[in-house]
Parts: structure tokens; sequence; C-alpha cells
């Protein structure tokens, strides 16, 4: 099969989504994989320690693979099912060896290492030298250094966790669609708001019950998060929230989806991984390509963090449990996991006198969209155009959009995947790059390639031909992807391997998607999104002031539980699991003790649900979140301390945050990124200050 046949193997433009199909997959990859091996044998054979006769080549070759193979990925994220996931079992091994080859290619990594010692070293400007940099690194961590039986046992290692890692993630999915709360009484209904009865009406008429209605039933509630979190938020059905919150927590814990025996097969082999290249530990071995510089400074942070909430955090759960006593209810007393959500929803309520179902009407997605591009405008001078139907989409839900800067030339696009599709799409929300931006694939556009982002969200669908209409919540989300997409496309890198996000260290990626949160709490700019979809009526001032109010509202326990996270990750990587330390299942009890306020019941198994170190790219990396959200606090602060309502401090601010920041990409160290902006090194003052956790550990 040829390219022009296959359509996976076409890279001329954009992936032509509407044509691929999962029978192109195996054809394509085994025409792919062989060419690629050609490629790899001239480069081994004509390598030279020069910018043109190594880096060049090998990024081509890394794009081509990347382009095809980002394809298959991102239908596995959002076209799901059984045909995809067993070819992408069968040519998975076959990516995975060859991009294990081309990471322990002696010949890349000596004339690498050669270009870093030699004259031709001073001729780099700085983004090459980094990418040459990362090159030796990452070859030495990919196991370059290994020889014969250490080698071959590095290299089975990898391919096993690569395997391991997808079965797990492929287990949670299918918990998550093999369980479901059937309800068919109005008793059973009770609190819950209109938006999830549409849901889970929707959801029972796609599982046989195509008679299901929103006011008669019958109701299927998921453990999809969209249907589960708003149910333990309002169903006044103790014994259902109990019910729901025991099989979330135990999701993929037992039966065919039983994730206990992966979970300790992948720390095994990630700790043996760790030694045959001479590290203490995973956790060191994944620090050595951080910016955090050492395990001693990442627990530093969190204890100091740690020691900032708990306080707070041991504060807001006494104070729900007065309020529930006084609320007349009988947990009061005895309040349990599956009451906290529901209670600090009524506290919020009373509180703050609003709910999220409150807020949904006012935030219909098109008006937030055309809120968030203007903001764009304002501080990064980029316009935002829909462009639907000019390229190819997987589902007639999908957008495409333009951006163009204030001279009207276009400088990128993306692709926004907004609602959640339980079926077939993986839940939370994502930012994958579709293509990068790189000088070295020309288009019929220009001399570089523009980059092009895919924006993956899991927002309310729309429902009865009304919008989409997003809590606030949702918004935070789409703020947060959008971000990680600003960076992919204001890169002003040309070298493919720097450009964006590439070549950026892991705990400093989230920089740019957590510093759009912050702007939700900017009265207009919040008030900017907001029109309601029956009057069209923008926010009330007074519900801004109390979503502003609602912002520190159990701020330390929400920082708790990502310290909870992030220590229970370290704590797993931090060494082989030795004889008397239990399972993962006790060292998670043993941090509990010190980052809960509440301890997880004894059959609690999230463990087996936490897809980001077990699936995704966290592991020993869970931390970045609160790594990075001191960055962007810290970014965030540069724009209040130049007035938020100073429009050309605004501008100005913007324009240097976008030349920084969005524009340096990995092109330098984030340190240097982050100094270039701000000034000065980062501090975590502005976080606390966000939170309303200064005042040593007080309220
Ligand atoms: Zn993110």
């Amino acid at each position: 099969m040829t390219s022009t046949t296959n359509p996976l193997l076409d890279t001329s433009g954009l992936p032509r989504f509407d044509e691929i199909r999962v029978e192109h997959i195996e054809p394509a990859l085994r025409t792919l994989i062989p060419a690629l091996e050609v490629d790899l044998a001239a480069l081994d054979a004509t390598a030279r320690p020069t910018w043109e006769d190594l880096i060049e080549p090998l990024e081509r070759l890394q794009d081509r693979l990347r382009y095809t193979w980002g394809v298959v990925g991102h239908l596995m994220g959002v076209k799901n099912c059984d045909a995809l996931r067993a070819v992408y079992e069968r040519v998975q091994p076959d990516v995975v060896s060859f991009s294990i080859r081309v990471g322990q290619s002696e010949t890349i990594y000596e004339n690498a290492r050669a270009m870093r010692n030699g004259d031709v070293w001073h001729g780099l400007d700085p983004g090459q030298q980094r990418i040459v940099e990362t090159l030796v690194r990452d070859a030495e961590l990919a196991g370059v250094g290994l020889r014969g039986a250490a080698r071959d046992r590095f290299n089975a290692i990898q391919l096993e966790l690569a395997n391991l890692s997808t079965q797990f993630s492929n287990h949670v999915l299918d918990a998550t669609k093999g369980f479901a709360l059937a309800l068919d009484a109005r008793a059973d209904i009770e609190g819950l708001p209109r938006s999830l009865l549409d849901l889970a009406a929707q959801s029972a008429r796609g599982s046989g019950r195509p008679d299901a209605t929103a006011e008669a039933g019958p109701w299927r509630i998921t453990l999809d998060a969209p249907s589960v979190m708003p149910f333990l938020e309002h169903s006044t059905r103790r014994d259902l929230r109990e019910k729901l919150y025991r099989a979330y927590v135990s999701r993929a814990s037992t039966g065919e989806t039983d994730n206990t025996p992966l979970i300790d097969r992948i720390l095994a082999l990630r700790h043996e991984m760790a030694a045959l290249l001479g590290y203490a530990s995973y956790s060191d071995m994944s620090l050595a390509s951080k910016m955090a510089p050492d395990i001693a400074t990442v627990e530093g942070l969190l204890e100091e963090l740690r020691l900032a909430s708990f306080d707070a955090a041991q504060h807001d759960l006494d104070d729900l449990r007065t309020f529930a006593t006084e609320a007349g209810a009988v947990e009061g007393d005895d309040l349990r996991h599956w009451d906290i959500a529901y209670w600090a929803e009524r506290l919020r309520e009373r509180r703050f006198a609003y709910g999220e179902e409150e807020l949904r009407p006012y935030f219909p997605m098109p008006h937030v969209l055309d809120g968030l591009f203007a903001l764009a405008h304002r501080l990064f001078g980029v316009r935002i155009a829909a462009a639907d139907g000019t390229a190819p989409v997987w589902h007639p839900d999908v957008r495409f959009f333009e951006v163009r800067d204030e001279s009207g030339a276009k400088i990128a696009a993306f692709y926004l995947d907004p609602y959640s599709r339980p079926a077939e799409k993986r839940g939370g929300a994502w930012m994958d790059d579709c293509v990068g931006r790189t000088r070295l694939a020309p288009t019929t556009d220009g001399p570089v390639r523009l980059p092009v982002a895919h924006l993956v969200c899991n927002g309310t669908p729309p429902v009865d031909g009304r919008p989409s209409l997003m809590t606030f919540n949702e918004v935070e989300t789409l703020f947060h992807e959008f971000g990680h997409g600003l960076q992919h496309m204001l890169t002003r890198v040309d070298h493919g391997l720097a450009a964006g996000i590439n070549n950026i260290e892991w705990d400093a990626v989230e920089l740019p998607s957590q510093f759009m949160e912050n702007w939700l709490y900017h009265r207009d700019t919040l008030i900017g999104l907001t029109a309601h979809v029956d009057t069209g009526a923008p926010l009330p001032d007074a519900l801004f002031q109390k979503i502003h109010a609602a912002r520190t509202f159990r701020a330390g326990s929400a920082m708790l539980r990502q310290l909870y996270f992030a220590s229970i990750d370290m704590a797993l990587h931090r060494g082989p699991l030795a004889a008397g330390q239990g399972s993962p299942f006790d060292i998670q009890r043993r941090i509990a003790e010190k980052t809960t306020v509440l301890p997880p019941l004894p059959e609690d198994r999230f463990l087996c649900g936490f897809t980001h170190i077990f699936a995704g790219g966290y592991a020993a990396g869970y931390y970045s979140y609160k790594w990075a959200e001191v960055l962007s606090a810290d970014a965030f602060g540069a724009f209040e301390e130049a007035g938020l309502d100073d429009e050309r401090a605004m501008a100005e601010t913007g324009r240097r945050y976008r030349e920084t920041v969005l524009a340096l990409g990995g092109s330098r160290s984030p340190m240097e990124v982050f100094e270039a902006f701000r000034g000065r090194q980062p501090k975590p003052d502005a976080l606390l200050r966000h939170a309303g956790l200064t005042g040593g550990g007080a309220r």
C-alpha cells in the first residue's frame, strides 16, 4: 500500500481524519517502520557532529513517525474501540522498539557528544545547544551506555512497561464503562440537578432504554466524571452516594479489570530500570530530566505547602461537620467520604448563596469561547476565528479554529473536541500537538510548518437543542488546555525539537496552562465570558463577588489532596518496596496519615485508577502540578502587580509573557525563561495568597 492510498502515510497536510480507518493502521506502520529503518541506517552511516548531518535528519525521521503514530494515539483517546485497541497492541511493540533503537543509537549519541565538546558548539544558537544537550541526556536515560545482557534486559523492560500502561488505562476505561447505577424511582433522583437528569436519561437511552426521559426516567448514573461528580454533590440519597463512592474508589481493583498486579509489576520494573542506569531510585532517574534539581527540593516544597494547608484542611472538615450537624442531618456526627462533596456543596450554597448549577446557564460554550478568544487578543495580540470545514475531523462535534497575528498572517490552528463521549473517549482533558512548528517541513503556506493543536475536553454535551452549558469547573478546564495550546501555537522557535512544548521539562509544562485559570477570578474577564442562555444577561456582579470569595473555599483541602497524590507518587518511586514496607496500598495509608484529614476507606483502591502515574507520564512527577503552580501563580502575580484593569499594562505584560513563556518553548532552560519574564526566581507567595493560605498554617 503506498502513501497515496493509505491516508495515514500522507504527511503533506493535516491528518485526513475523515478517511482514516482502523484497517489503515497496520499497513501504514508496516510500511513506515521499515522505511524509517532505512533512514536510520543511512543516518548511522553518514552522521557527522554537525547540525545538518545529525540533528536535521534525526528530526525529520522522528517527525514522520510522530505524525503517523500521533494520529493513532489520538484516535485511541477520542475514538477508542476494540478493533483499534487490538491493532494498537499489535503494532505498538514495533514502534516502541524503533524508538528505543533511535534513542540508543551510539552513532547519534557519540556525534551529539562530539558536538557538545567540539568547535561546532559555539556556532549553535542557545536553542540548538539545548537540543543537543537533551539528546545526550535522553540517550543516557535510554540506556545507550548499557552493553550486552543489561541492554537486552533494559529494552525488554521498556517494552513490557509500554504494554502494561496500555492495559492499565484500558482496565480503567472498562471498569468505568462496566458500572452504572440504574435508577427508576423518583425517590432515587431527589436533589439531582436538571443537567444531570438530562445526561443520565441520555445515558439510559444509549444503553437499551430508548424511552428514557429526564422527567420520567429511567436514569443511568455512571463513573464518568460529568455523571459521578454532580451525583455526589447533589443526591440527597446517602445510601446511593455511598454505593457510587465505593464503586468509584474501588474502580479497576477486582475481576478482569484488576490493576493491582499491574501496579506491583510496573513499580518493580521501574526500579529495576533505574538501577540498570545507576540511579538509586526511579525518583532520582525521573528528576534527572526535570526542572526540580533533586528529591530533597521537591519534598521540601511539598512539606512547605503541607504545613501551610493541613490545619486549614482540618478546619474545613470541622466546619463541614458542624454545618451538617446544625442542618439536623444524622450524618453530621459521622461525616463519611460520600458526604463530603454533598455537604461541601450545601455549605458553599449557604455561604456564597450560589450553586454550580446556578452558574451553568451563564456559560453557554459558544459565548465562553468568544470571551476566551477576546482575552487572548487583549493579552497576546492574536485573533482566533472558526474555520470549521477546512480540516477533516473525527467526530461531528469537533471544531476547528485558526490563529492569526495582528497583521492577519496565519500562525497556528487547533481542533477542539469539547464533549464527553464515555463509550469511546478517555476521561479528563488534554492538549496534544497534532503537528508542530518546524522549518524542516515547509508547507504550501510558507517556509515553516505551522503548529496545530488538539484540545480535548470532556464537558457536558448539548442536550435537547441547547448549547453546552458549562460548569465553572469545565470553563476552568477549557482555559487550562487552551493555555497549553497557546504555548504550542505561539512558539517562535523554528527548530522542531525545541518548538512549543517540545524539550520543556515536565515540571515546567503546566506553567502556561495553570496561568490561564487565574483569569477566571478577574471580574471583567469572567463577566465577559457569560451570557445567560435564555436572557443573554451577563453574570451579575454580585454572583462574581461570590465566585471570587468562594475561590479560597476549602482551598486547604484541595491543596492537601494534591499533596497527598504527589507524596504517594514520590514514595512509591523512591526505591524497591522493601520487606516490611507492605504493599503500595500500605504506603498510601501511611502517607494518608500526614496528608489527609479523613483517612481513606480500608477498601480504597484509588491507586488502581491513578492513570497519571501508571498510564501517563507523571510517574515520580505528580509533584509537577504544584511545582508549576508556584511558577504560574507567580507569573500571574506580575499581571496583578502591573494592574489587571490597566489595559495598557496588560497588553505590555501580556506581550512580554508571549515573547518569553509562550514563545521560547524548550529553547531555553525553564528557569531562564521564567527569569526573563519575571526578572527574578519564582516564589510560592502568590500561590499561597491566591489560596488564602498565608499566615503560617492558621486561617
Ligand atoms: Zn495540563
